[in-house]
């Protein structure tokens, strides 16, 4: 029986595994955490029914793949949607943003021609699929000659900032921008319980398939012997004989784990830039925002000292957390940015400014708990032609595979396409 070991437990190496026992062959995933969900894992605070992700995470009503997955593991009654409020904020004031008349009566965008030239540009992107002709150029130029430099610098200048930073955001291609407008929805899915325990049931499922999961089994490196069989060394030993190995991590730890990985595939790898991210979850007595918004869009030139905050309960019932409220204060940052080095309180005491400014009440005394999550590796940086740059997920040492986020394109990194391409992945595999 060919053996695969799969280096990850998130959402791409548990689809993997499945899909690869399925075929008859013999999986085993090596995860340096204790639980299984990779970077959408969660944690649940006591006294409280469901988890929460340590960074926000929902799903749209187009994510098929990802939805097709829960249900063939008999989950699918536990997916809900709502539609929570998201608003804008816009010269002191907050307008909701989450429907086609609330965007009408924006005045972040100007009125009449500025408008137009917005709603027009929008159309188009809803309905075109040539995702291939934007790419060839960047998102400030295809915005600014057809939305109008007035919508670009208003609504989608102070966007690209907060998630490329001042140093990638005009250099991010049109097909990126395209494929979020053109793939999302108004409605978010989530996960009764949590996402923590869809990905639980996940490794449960895959354990009782014949999937063997190591946890808290960091490997160290990745060995292609004269045999042609892998070895996987980790810090409690090694582990020997495999067929092929499947690395899900991101492109920096793909470059330490294998030194045979030739120099022109190294390179590209080198090649891939992201940016990373730092969330402050907050545990409130009290809610902060009195109009019960969910998704706050906080543009960088507005002066708040975090891009998006999410106020969790205000999509999930606060009854499941023991009627806290539940608030994520988040950001993507440039790696060395100041906030990767803060402890909780220090971080808390930046952000402080900012709750303020979305409630004047806000007082410290409503604050229950903070924890503060970081990630390295959160959001890659799709530049002009960046099909041409995309690692192949087959690597040029024979059995060796990767896979990431870098590769997800043009859409956004996310769940759904993390699974489509980890099916996609496992059937090459399987054919092979
Ligand atoms: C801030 C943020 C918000 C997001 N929001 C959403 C959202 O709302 N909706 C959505 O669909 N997606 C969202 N995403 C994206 C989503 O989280 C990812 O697409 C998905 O989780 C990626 O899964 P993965 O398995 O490919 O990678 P990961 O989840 O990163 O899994 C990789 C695994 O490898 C393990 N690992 C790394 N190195 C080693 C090693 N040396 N040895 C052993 N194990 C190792 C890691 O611990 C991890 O478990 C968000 C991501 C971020 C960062």
């Amino acid at each position: 029986m060919e053996r695969i070991a799969i280096i990850g437990c998130g959402i791409s190496g548990m689809t993997l595994a499945k899909r690869l026992s399925e075929a008859g062959i013999a999986a085993e995933i090596f995860e340096k955490e204790s639980k299984p969900g990779g970077i959408a894992r969660g944690f649940k605070a006591e006294g409280w029914k469901d988890s929460v992700e340590f960074f926000y995470h929902h799903w749209f009503q187009k994510d098929d793949d990802l939805l097709g997955l829960i249900d063939e593991l008999g989950l699918k009654d536990c997916v809900k949607f709502r539609t929570p409020k998201t608003v804008m904020f816009h010269k002191g004031k907050f307008y909701r943003f989450d429907t086609i008349p609330a965007a009408l009566v924006y005045p972040g965008l100007g009125y009449g021609i500025h408008k137009i030239r917005f709603g027009l540009a929008g159309v188009f992107l809803r309905l075109t699929k040539n995702w291939q002709e934007l790419e060839k150029v960047t998102a400030k130029e295809w915005m600014t000659k057809y939305a109008g430099e007035f919508a670009y610098k208003t609504m989608w200048e102070p966007m690209m900032v907060g998630k490329f930073g001042t140093e990638y955001a005009d250099q991010v291609n049109m097909a990126w921008l395209w494929a979020r407008i053109y793939s999302r929805s108004t409605s978010l899915g989530t996960f009764d319980g949590g996402m923590q325990d869809l990905f639980d049931n996940f490794a449960e499922h895959l354990q009782k398939q014949g999937t063997a999961i190591r946890f808290n089994t960091a490997v160290k490196s990745i060995c292609k012997n004269p045999d042609s069989k892998f070895e996987v060394i980790t810090a409690d030993g090694k582990y020997s004989n495999f067929d092929k190995v499947i690395v899900t991590t991101s492109p920096q730890s793909m470059l330490g784990l294998s030194d045979q990985l030739p120099d022109s595939y190294r390179q590209q790898l080198e090649a891939l830039k992201h940016l990373g991210a730092v969330v402050l979850c907050v545990r409130l007595k009290k809610p902060l925002s009195p109009q019960g918004y969910y998704w706050y869009n906080l543009p960088k030139n507005e002066g708040f000292p975090f891009l998006a905050l999410v106020e969790h309960t205000n999509f999930i019932p606060k009854e499941r957390y023991n009627n806290e409220t539940i608030v994520y204060a988040g950001d993507y940052l440039p790696h060395g940015h100041e906030y990767f080095k803060l402890g909780e309180q220090e971080l808390l005491e930046k952000l402080i400014p900012g709750f303020r400014k979305i409630n004047p009440d806000f007082s410290e005394d409503w604050i229950i708990d903070v924890r503060k999550f970081a990630a390295d590796y959160a959001q890659p940086v799709p530049f002009v032609n960046h099909s041409r740059a995309i690692p192949d997920m087959k690597t040029p040492l024979e059995g060796l595979y990767f896979i990431s986020m870098s590769q997800i394109y043009p859409w956004d990194r996310g769940m759904n396409f993390a699974v489509r391409w980890a099916n996609d992945l496992a059937g090459n595999i399987i054919q092979s």
